[in-house]
């Protein structure tokens, strides 16, 4: 049936127009994340009734929003987050960018906005990367981050299915996401404020989950130092140690633990419909589950379990998984109560082990290390895997 048939833009179809002005070349050694934007950006509209427009490749500009706007008022916006690596053999390499586009389709359609075809919003992404090559820094922990995002632009008041999307991607040339790099973190784990809800929309990328964590996020950063909270869930009659950790604001979470029968467990939550799957969290669980050695578990992990393993010894590691940081150990997490729960391994040259630099074979150190090492293996294409897709 011709309904079936999905309605979308063609990267064939793709016109490029290409900028006239010279940026200053940029100096690596004060980037600052996503503050620095390359010379392009990807720009498509849908119209109800009229379907998408001509997909384009335009010098980066702003935009003519009307001050009705959907996104404007009621946040119907979505976005990805995704990294270009500069390989070892000079190729420009994605990490899993089907997985990325799949999700922002997933996140469209949960704000009812114009659906499209992945495959074909991923040929736009390869070829503004191309336009944009010169961008990308040809250095280890660099990158050009990628952000596709999509919203409501109908310039209408109303509470309503949107009449207008606008589609759109963003290159930017980043370094490290935290600037103490490889060092841990202590996260303020938040028994709180809730970052999402059973049946809300905490498993999609939109930006309304994301606005009202600024609050929490900086109430823990002057009371704590943290710079991320650790996001928590339970039941209202549940004790707060039964509390479940979530996620971070931008990162999902892992434990490592060494079990009371002497194996070890990689810990992680699962996947409940209130935290967002993250291609990172998967990947980890993919490598994990290959290297055996110890189990791999996605199920609730509550405050009461984790302290245990502390009190016990049996705390390993900790560690946040995400497409900005890769993996970043953790070093403390902060209750409100005053409790510290510190990881084993929570120090630097735990976790970065005494004598292991650019290898990939893992041992020595600790297992956010080997994951982390491994992922940038693949992602810098130094490791052959059908991870890593050449632009
Ligand atoms: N959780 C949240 C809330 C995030 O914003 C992100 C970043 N996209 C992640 C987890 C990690 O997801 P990924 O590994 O796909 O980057």
């Amino acid at each position: 049936r011709a309904a079936d048939v999905l309605e979308t833009f063609r990267a064939r179809d793709l016109v490029i127009e290409r900028s006239t002005v010279q940026q200053a070349p940029i100096n690596l050694e004060d980037l600052k994340f996503g503050t620095v934007f390359t010379d392009h950006m990807f720009h498509v509209e849908h119209e109800a009734g009229r379907g998408w427009g001509a997909p384009a490749v335009k010098p980066l500009g702003m935009l003519q929003l009307h001050p009705a706007s959907q996104v404007l008022h009621y946040g119907m916006c979505c976005f990805e987050g995704m990294k270009a690596y500069h390989g070892a053999d000079g190729r420009m390499r994605l990490f899993r960018p089907d997985q990325n586009m799949a999700r922002l389709r997933r996140s469209a359609r949960r704000l009812q906005l114009a659906d499209f075809d992945p495959e074909e919003l991923l040929g736009c992404l390869k070829q503004l990367l191309l336009v944009d090559r010169s961008w990308l820094p040809a250095r280890e922990g660099f990158s050009i981050y990628i952000r596709p995002f999509a919203f409501a632009s109908s310039g209408v008041l109303g509470v309503a299915k949107p009449g207008r999307t606008t589609l759109s991607i963003l290159l930017s040339p980043v370094g490290p996401y935290f600037p103490t790099g490889l060092k841990p973190i202590s996260l303020f784990v938040d028994e709180h404020h809730r970052r999402a809800w059973p049946g809300g929309a905490g498993d999609c990328k939109v930006g309304g989950n994301y606005a009202p964590t600024i609050h929490p996020q900086v109430q823990a950063a002057e009371r704590y130092g943290t710079p991320q909270v650790l996001y928590t869930f339970r039941e209202s009659h549940q004790h707060a140690d039964q509390g479940e950790f979530e996620e971070c604001g931008a990162m999902n979470v892992f434990f490592y633990m060494q079990k009371r029968d002497g194996g070890r467990v990689l810990a992680t939550p699962r996947l409940s419909g209130t935290i967002l799957p993250g291609i990172t969290r998967d990947s980890i669980l993919q490598l994990a589950r290959a290297w055996g050695g110890c189990d791999v578990e996605e199920r609730p992990v509550t405050i009461a379990e984790v302290r245990q393993a502390h009190e016990e010894g049996r705390l390993l590691e900790v560690f946040g998984s995400g497409t900005a940081c890769i993996v970043q150990p953790v070093g403390a997490l902060v209750r409100s109560n005053g409790e510290v729960f510190r990881p084993q391994l929570g120090t630097e040259a735990a976790l970065t082990g005494s004598g292991g630099s650019g290898s990939s074979s893992g041992g020595e150190g600790s297992l956010s290390a080997r994951l982390q090492r491994t992922l940038l293996d693949i992602q810098y294409g130094r490791m052959e895997h059908p991870w890593g897709v050449v632009v």
